[in-house]
């Protein structure tokens, strides 16, 4: 793709839009940055691109640009509806996203990873494994790194390994991955789509230019990502934590089996594992799988999953005070991954002490009762949705109201017996007390460590 003089648009002055600009600029493209924020709510990052190559366009597309473009590139943040249709109904318009254009100067392979829940953790487990093994790795995509910037250090020797939302999915065109993942289909993002088929559609779409020389290695337990496996080119690999495959791999008891090619070996047990819960070892048979189709020394993967630890706010263990122990799944912005924790530390001995709450998502949070009647101790609940919560819930566990984070693990402290644990996993978003979950995350583990630091 010869970028040189070619008149581009980029909207989206993001992460990803900010890196498509340098990088299509220092190509010698003619870009203009667009977002629909007036300029000085742009980013310090952003706004300080403007050079010759780069112009700052806010507000509304002056549409005699929109007839001299030669591309427009798509941040994931912005629908792609919201590309004028003067543009869309030309003949050459050509519409592609970031992930699209870094594809198309990625040298060496691709591993892209989606799904509802458990891209990061994922992304950087595969990154960890196929770095060990000595294997040439980067990753990036949703998980920070634009792909974009990647493609400045890829070589022939490279696996690029990119984690995938549905929406960077939804402007690809050629992009296809040696290795393609895809580990759950749930309910997202409905306020972007209409439709769940929608939604799947867009996650699907990672699969669309594999060929037989490519793997796809999908999550039988998962209806919908089992039933793609019907209509692929690709050799198909399944996961699975509830069923001894024929072929693939599969939990037995508390060991990680892979059987290929009529060969079993096991892996590693779910007791050498620092990830808790089932939903983690979902993630680490699709990590194994996709190291395996790598050419990966199991020994060497054996290894790395032993030592690694939860990617922060995931189920993340901080600390333990007087016999109970603290974790923090500040990420865990909805109810289902809420769910997911809850299950994950029923599996341990002692109860669980849980901090609830936050900006509410209208979804029910009826699906906890059950595992909150039988192993909740206390439930903790801040934010906005307490009420609603606590209307919900309150038959099935004893509540108590914290004002502030500190005052929430001070709370679930002192109702912990020794052994408990104590689980920030909100079920909801967080921006009606924090910046971000990761701030939530953040200010959890100062509390706890500040706790640790007075008992
Ligand atoms: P993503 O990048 O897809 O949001 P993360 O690895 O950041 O995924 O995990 C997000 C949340 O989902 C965490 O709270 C985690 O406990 C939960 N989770 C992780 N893996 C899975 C999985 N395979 N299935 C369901 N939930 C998961």
């Amino acid at each position: 793709m010869d970028l040189e003089g070619k008149k581009t648009l980029i909207l989206g002055a993001g992460e990803s839009g900010v890196a498509a600009a340098k990088f299509l600029a220092g190509r010698g493209a003619v870009v203009a940055l667009h977002d629909k924020k007036p300029l000085e709510d742009w980013t310090e990052k952003a706004r300080s691109l403007k050079t010759e190559k780069i112009g700052l366009l806010e507000g509304q597309i002056p549409s005699w640009l929109l007839d001299q473009i030669d591309l427009v590139v798509v941040s994931p943040g912005v629908p792609t509806n919201s590309v004028p249709a003067r543009y869309v109904g030309r003949k050459d318009g050509e519409v592609i996203g970031e992930v699209e254009l870094a594809y198309r100067f990625l040298k060496g392979r691709v591993i892209g990873i989606t799904g509802s829940n458990g891209k990061t953790t994922t992304t950087t487990l595969i990154g960890e494994l196929l770095k060990n093994a000595g294997i040439v790795t980067q990753i990036g995509g949703n998980i920070g790194t634009a792909l974009i910037t990647l493609a400045e250090t890829s070589g022939e020797e490279t696996w690029t390994v990119c984690e995938l939302s549905s929406f960077q999915l939804e402007t690809i065109r050629d992009f296809r991955p040696n290795i393609a993942v895809a580990l759950n289909v749930t309910p997202n993002h409905l306020d972007r789509y209409n439709f769940f088929s929608d939604y799947a559609a867009a996650k699907h779409r990672l699969f669309l230019n594999q060929t037989a020389d490519d793997t796809a290695i999908l999550n039988f337990d998962d209806e919908t990502t089992r039933s793609w496996a019907e209509n692929l080119k690709a050799k198909v690999i399944f996961f699975s934590v509830r069923k001894e495959l024929d072929s693939g791999l599969f939990l037995r008891g508390r060991d990680l089996i892979c059987r290929l090619d009529g060969a079993e070996k096991v892996l590693t047990t779910r007791d050498e594992m620092t990830l808790r819960g089932l939903h983690n070892v979902e993630n680490i048979l699709a990590s194994f799988a996709t190291g395996i189709a790598c050419g990966a020394s199991l020994e060497s993967m054996r290894e790395t999953v032993r030592n690694f630890k939860a990617v922060e706010h995931r189920l993340e263990y901080v600390a333990e005070i007087e016999g109970v122990k603290f974790y923090n799944d500040s990420k865990a912005t909805s109810v289902d991954a809420t769910l997911k924790a809850l299950e994950a530390l029923a599996e341990e001995t002692g109860k669980i002490n849980l901090i609830l709450g936050g900006r509410g998502k209208n979804a029910p949070y009826e699906p906890l009762a059950r595992l909150i009647k039988s192993n909740v101790r206390k439930l903790v609940l801040i934010g906005e949705d307490a009420d609603n919560i606590e209307s919900q819930l309150k038959e099935f566990a004893e509540i108590v109201r914290a004002g502030s984070m500190p005052d929430a693990v001070l709370k679930s402290f002192q109702s912990a017996e020794s052994g408990d644990s104590v689980l920030l996993a909100p079920g909801c978003a967080s921006f009606d007390m924090f910046r971000s979950f990761e701030e939530r995350g953040v200010v959890f583990k100062n509390a706890v460590e500040d706790l640790e630091s007075r008992v």
